[in-house]
């Protein structure tokens, strides 16, 4: 309740501004404010407030003050270690204590305990302290209350501490699968949502009232609310959402019950989003909302230029192609005729039409199974010999996750099974952890040592072998672009080309795959990666709570991780049909009418040849007999196609 008496934002852009820590005691507990100053305006972040305890409350008013900022600072540490940050308290003395050089006894063992943080302490007088003040004077009357918190920030550091764990609190921090607003990972996620938007409208009586209105509906809805937005309202304005949501699509018999709503949208300017999560969140059972960075519309054909360079023609944008290109930019950008430019701009590209080969080779598929976690297998290759490098370089070893296909490209000087190993477990199980299950084929670089490292930390080999060579087919298709990226990139003597591979493995892992439109790095780390326009725009983020952090990102790998599974699973089964349909036996008979499929054509060759007459059959072989020139062949089974009656 406490949390919405106060109607600023307590919007918080961590890197630039200073955090303000306001704490009070009273007789019977103390409260804090952590703030931060932006602009010349100090927004509030998050309020706290305890009781002391009986020991406590009998304490003299300094060692009390002290016992507050000291409980505020650890309360709010996950924020505060490691940053500058101020303390204003309206109890002069305290102000003195911090600045002695060897202060008494009693006191120098909480002083001690903030050694590590980094700040200063300042006098406010009691007057302008009002918030702190109002609620270190909250009058508890229950005695199970003044045991724990008033009011709750869950950190890390208060969950390993139980016993100042408010457990009615706790219970409604939502699991994983139970996240109804959160931030989107791609914007791909939310092409297909209907989109929610709030518009503001004068009213007389009231200041604002908000409508809200359902865009990509053929009837869009409008909810007229008679309320002002704020905190306090939120909840009813969620319900309504809600109700007015689920009505609309029980008329549309659509079962999809995601809506998206954007970050620019006008509700934001009244409610953090970090709000708009956390209390929607509480509120909303049946929809879930995903919250969308808009792309940003570019109307300067030069900057359109300059973004096509930067994405494409760098080491950063790798040269890319077109439909991969395209992707990678329409979330986050919007300019009209976007397709036609895009496709222009590569088109034109000297050093693509140089460098590249625009022929594929053809492999079957065997379908392989996906493992559900990613850098749960890896695939593990070495390319190479290049020009001996600068550097003493000859190999590259390169490690692929199946999963994500997150590739890590990692510079060697020979391929002895030695250096393999370091390289591996240095490059890759030292940062990503170790995976279950390593794929290589038979070089003898992954004998020796590298299988007693395997062996060592408990991960399965998986072999390539000639009968199953597609094993590292990924990887191996990987090479070819990364060859491609070398040579474009490398200089005349060729002896640079390892300082380029964590460019290359930046710009691949930065690119949606093909097939369900997230990059390596969305589903590694479940977000979007920054771009390098974005730290320069002064908007306002919303600060996470460290634990709703964990808890959002935890869902949004569950929900990529199932939605790409469900998309791999389903390319692999299509195409391995593909692949293996005309493998698939067929009943013949001695009799049958049937037609040759053709061995070696070439494109526009005809398909197949007959009809024929089945004269003999064995176990795998069948004699035809061609039916007007009567020539006679003797093939395998599964290369005749049986004509329909
Ligand atoms: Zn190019």
């Amino acid at each position: 309740r406490l949390c919405y008496f106060h109607h600023k934002y307590y919007s918080i852009q961590i890197i630039k501004n200073h955090l303000l820590l306001t704490t009070d005691a009273s007789d019977f507990a103390c409260g804090a404010v952590l703030s931060q100053m932006h602009g010349s305006n100090d927004l509030p972040v998050s309020f706290a407030s305890r009781a002391f305890t009986k020991g406590e409350a009998n304490k003299h008013i300094i060692e009390k003050e002290l016992a507050a900022i000291h409980w505020a600072i650890m309360h709010y540490q996950p924020y505060l270690l490691g940053r500058k940050f101020l303390v204003r308290t309206d109890h002069r003395p305290l102000v003195y204590l911090f600045g002695m050089k060897n202060p008494s006894s009693k006191l120098t063992r909480m002083r001690i305990d903030l050694e590590e943080f980094d700040f200063e302490v300042e006098f406010v007088p009691g007057k302008s302290n009002v918030v702190a003040d109002a609620l270190s004077r909250i009058n508890i009357t229950s005695d199970k209350l003044k045991s724990i918190n008033i009011l709750q920030v869950q950190t890390r550091s208060m969950l390993r501490k139980p016993c100042l764990v408010n457990n009615n609190i706790q219970s409604r921090v939502p699991e994983p699968d139970q996240l109804h607003v959160y931030e989107a990972v791609s914007n791909e996620q939310i092409h297909k949502q209907k989109k929610l938007q709030f518009s503001l409208h004068q009213n007389k009586n009231k200041s604002t009232m908000a409508i809200l209105l359902e865009k990509n509906f053929k009837t869009s809805l409008t909810l007229a609310l008679g309320l002002t937005i704020n905190n306090v309202n939120l909840p009813e304005i969620f319900k309504l959402i809600e109700k007015g949501t689920l009505q609309l699509m029980k008329q549309n018999k659509i079962e999809n019950e995601c809506i998206a709503i954007s970050t620019s949208d006008t509700i934001f300017n009244y409610i953090s989003i970090n709000d708009f999560k956390t209390i929607g969140n509480q509120v909303l059972k049946n929809i879930k909302i995903i919250i969308y960075h808009p792309p940003r519309r570019i109307n300067n054909p030069n900057e359109i230029q300059a973004i096509l360079q930067h994405y494409h023609s760098t080491p950063i944008g790798g040269h890319v192609g077109i439909n991969r290109l395209y992707k990678k930019l329409k979330n986050l950008y919007i300019w009209s005729n976007m397709k036609y430019l895009v496709t222009k701009y590569v088109k034109s590209c000297e050093i693509c039409k140089r460098n590249k080969h625009f022929s594929s080779v053809q492999s079957k598929m065997i379908k392989t199974s996906t493992p559900c976690k990613s850098f749960d297998i890896v695939a593990i290759d070495t390319i190479g010999p290049f020009t001996m490098s600068s550097k003493g370089n000859r190999y590259a070893v390169t490690i692929q996750c199946d999963l994500s296909k997150y590739v890590i490209a990692i510079p060697v000087p020979d391929k002895s099974a030695d250096t393999i190993a370091r390289a591996v477990v240095e490059g890759c199980i030292l940062i990503y952890g170790p995976m279950k299950a390593i794929r290589t084929d038979q070089g003898t670089e992954y004998k020796g040592i590298f299988e007693s490292v395997c062996k060592l930390l408990n991960i399965d080999r998986i072999l390539a072998t000639a009968y199953h060579p597609q094993t590292l087919g990924a990887l191996e298709r990987n090479h070819r672009c990364l060859n491609e990226y070398l040579r474009i990139f490398v200089n005349d003597l060729k002896d640079n080309w390892d300082e380029w591979l964590s460019f290359y493995c930046f710009s691949y892992n930065t690119t949606p795959n093909s097939e369900h439109n997230y990059s390596p790095f969305e589903i590694v780390f479940g977000k979007p990666v920054n771009t390098f326009d974005q730290i320069n725009l002064d908007q306002i983020t919303p600060i996470y709570n460290h634990d709703s952090y964990v808890n959002e990102i935890r869902y949004k790998l569950q929900l990529i991780h199932n939605e790409i599974l469900r998309k791999i699973e389903n390319v692999k089964l299509s195409r391995t049909e593909e692949a293996n349909k005309d493998v698939t036996p067929t009943k013949l008979s001695i009799g049958d009418k049937v037609y040759l499929k053709l061995e070696n054509r070439r494109k526009l060759d005809i398909v197949q040849d007959g009809p024929y007459i089945i004269i003999d059959l064995d176990e795998s072989n069948a004699t035809i007999k061609h039916q007007t020139t009567a020539n006679i062949l003797k093939v395998h089974r599964t290369r005749l196609i049986k004509q329909k009656s």
